[in-house]
């Protein structure tokens, strides 16, 4: 599984790196999300759907 946040779309909720902090990061500048590393280890997938189902504005896309 890959994540990514399409930065459009955020709003800086920061709703995302509550439901999984090992996945998301802040940025400084805006306080909008991005993912690190976009490949999801096996042990975190559940948290990624969690953080993908949290976001208001569906800025977390998983593949
Ligand atoms: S919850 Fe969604 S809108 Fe909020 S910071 Fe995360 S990706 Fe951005």
């Amino acid at each position: 599984m890959q994540v990514r946040v399409d930065s459009d779309l955020c709003q800086g909720h920061t709703l995302c790196a509550m439901a999984a902090p090992d996945l998301f990061a802040l940025r400084d500048e805006d306080g909008h999300a991005y993912a690190p590393d976009e490949n999801v280890p096996a042990a975190q997938e559940e948290r990624a759907q969690e953080a993908a189902r949290s976001c208001p504005e569906r800025a977390v896309q998983l593949s």
